[in-house]
């Protein structure tokens, strides 16, 4: 029992790190919370005072903190965790292409053209309708997209939806009109205009360089306002799903700007840890900029360099090869030799560093790199990261963890992308997206997204990371299961880590940031296999309520 004047004395220790006190702003009470706090687990009630939280404890504890002006909130029973930190993600530019395009991930070809209808019917006639998303292994009917779907949808608006893979595109009538093709059209090089075998007639599959055309006459140029407005939705969509902090895994000053945009229109609802890419660290060098410049909205995070492939378009490069391809080992994108000098220059200047590494052979690389910078100039706390880090091997986690790599391994791929995975086999499986094997060695394993390649949920990756279970029920890598309360502390503390932010964010504790999540039901009551349906009722951050159902 925490009486008020232990309370206040609490305060007054506090008070040293610039923390002002007062009654409290906001109490919620009658709650269940799960603090991710190892010296108070669980709780019932929550002071806000600002931005902070005050205090957490019991409901007669917390309720008697309550001064004149102090609004009450009676969570009537829900479930509150911390806000979910999503610790690689594009959040600027997938805001920006759903400020314009249609969200074409949806179950069946019915909704796509009804959503492409909606689009169409709010868009002058003979301009363009864009949708990106679309996955033709996750729609009902069994069948690609075609030309006289999109037809119907949209007849008078020239329409191309993408992949979500990012190889092909699919166009209705109007579309090849404009980009100029026709049944007669060669196939460039690298690419193809799907004809339909009977008739001959293009079906409105457009495949790999021959969506070039189309590239050509779709207009692809955002305003300084459109970059803004993009922030704005997807820090919308982010709060409507539980996610109060992200960290952009590959911004760019213009990036930069829309997020100050954003933040000083009062738009911004998400805190935004902005890794910057490699062909930047110059500028920001000279500027004067390093990793955690900024402030708790916005800050500077890591430099980006990219050492391999994909593990949606099984490019990621391994040291066995792909099933069914046994002379395909992936890709390296930048070698040793090129990587090794933009990150010995980013690792003097002081900053972070996250270097995308997928199979086991590139992140061998990556981590020869980090040592020999560690062994070279030493730095007390760098934080290295490896984005994705998929595919791992026990000599690969030692290193890993006598180095203190952080690894940020693609939370929701075993759900979403299941279909994918047999490409890899089950037995590698056990060591992808190694969630169990990080947790065991004490690595800071991270929840994350890569949003829009995989969903950024956080209920969907709780699911994943339970079940490894896919959306058709198959299992896949069942050793790398973590329980519920492991991956909510992926989701939370761990990525605060992740950004140097552990002692500002990730659990509920006083001196933090209000930054939480009010959830419909107890994720640890919940049977796992049902994880990804628990509502988002109220998402808070900084005090402030960003979402409310
Ligand atoms: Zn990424």
């Amino acid at each position: 029992m925490t009486s008020r004047r232990e309370f206040v004395a609490k305060l007054g220790a506090v008070a040293a790190t610039g923390f002002r006190f007062a009654p409290p702003d906001v109490i919620l009470h009658g709650g269940h919370v799960i603090t991710m706090d190892p010296s108070r687990p669980r709780a019932q009630a929550i002071a806000v005072g600002g931005d902070r939280i005050l205090a957490v404890g019991t409901d007669a504890d917390i309720r008697a903190l309550r001064g004149p002006r102090t609004r009450m909130m009676s969570l009537g029973g829900s479930t509150v965790v911390p806000g979910f930190i999503d610790a690689h993600s594009h959040p600027a530019i997938a805001g920006r292409m759903h400020l314009r395009r249609v969200d074409a991930d949806l179950r069946s070809i019915t909704a796509i053209q009804a959503a492409v209808r909606e689009r169409a019917a709010r868009t002058p006639a003979g301009e363009w309708v864009l949708g990106f998303k679309y996955d033709d292994t996750k729609t009902a009917e069994g069948r690609y997209l075609t030309r006289a779907d999109l037809d119907s949808a949209a007849p008078a608006h020239p329409v191309y939806i993408a992949h979500r893979g990012g190889h092909s595109g699919y166009v209705n009538s109007l579309a090849l009109e404009k980009a100029g093709v026709t049944e007669t059209t060669p196939n460039p090089a690298g690419g193809r205009f799907e004809k339909d075998p009977a008739s001959g007639r293009l079906t409105g599959r457009i495949v790999e360089n021959a969506t070039e055309p189309f590239d050509r006459v779709i207009p692809n140029v955002y305003t300084r306002d459109d970059y803004r407005q993009g922030v704005k939705l997807i820090s919308q969509m982010l709060a409507r799903s539980g996610v109060t902090s992200v960290h952009d895994a590959y911004g760019n000053t213009t990036d930069l700007r829309a997020y100050q945009d954003a933040r000083d229109a009062g738009e911004l609802g998400t805190r935004v840890y902005c890794l910057i890419g490699s062909f930047a660290i110059d500028r920001m060098i000279a500027a004067g900029v390093r990793t955690g410049f900024g402030d708790e909205w916005v800050r500077i995070g890591a430099m980006k360099a990219t050492c391999d492939g994909s593990i949606s378009e099984r490019t990621a490069r391994l040291s066995q090869p792909y099933v069914g391809r046994p002379d395909d080992f992936g890709i390296i994108v930048s070698s040793e030799e090129q990587l090794y000098p933009v990150a010995k220059k980013a690792h003097d200047a002081g900053w972070q560093i996250g270097i995308h590494a997928n199979g086991d052979v590139a992140i061998d690389t990556v981590l020869r790199i980090y040592e020999r910078l560690q062994k070279e100039s030493p730095r007390r706390d760098p934080r290295f990261r490896i984005e994705h880090c998929t595919v791992i091997n026990e000599s690969l986690v030692r290193r890993m963890r006598a180095l203190g790599v952080i690894p940020t391994p693609f939370s929701t791929y075993v759900y979403f992308h299941g279909e994918k995975m047999k490409e890899y086999g089950p037995a590698r499986l056990d060591s992808m997206f190694a969630v169990r094997s990080f947790l065991d060695a004490g690595i800071g394993v991270t929840q994350s997204s890569d949003y829009p390649p995989g969903p950024f949920e956080p209920m969907m990756a709780l699911q994943s990371s339970v079940t490894r279970t896919d959306m058709k029920g198959t299992v896949w890598g069942p050793r790398q299961r973590v329980t519920v309360e492991e991956a909510i502390r992926v989701g939370t503390l761990h990525g605060a880590y992740a950004s140097f932010e552990e002692k500002t964010k990730g659990s509920l504790e006083p001196g933090k940031f209000a930054d939480l999540v009010v959830l419909g039901r107890d994720p640890l009551r919940e049977d796992p296999s049902s994880l990804i349906s628990i509502p988002i009722e109220r998402t808070m951050v900084g005090g402030g309520w960003v979402y409310e159902s």
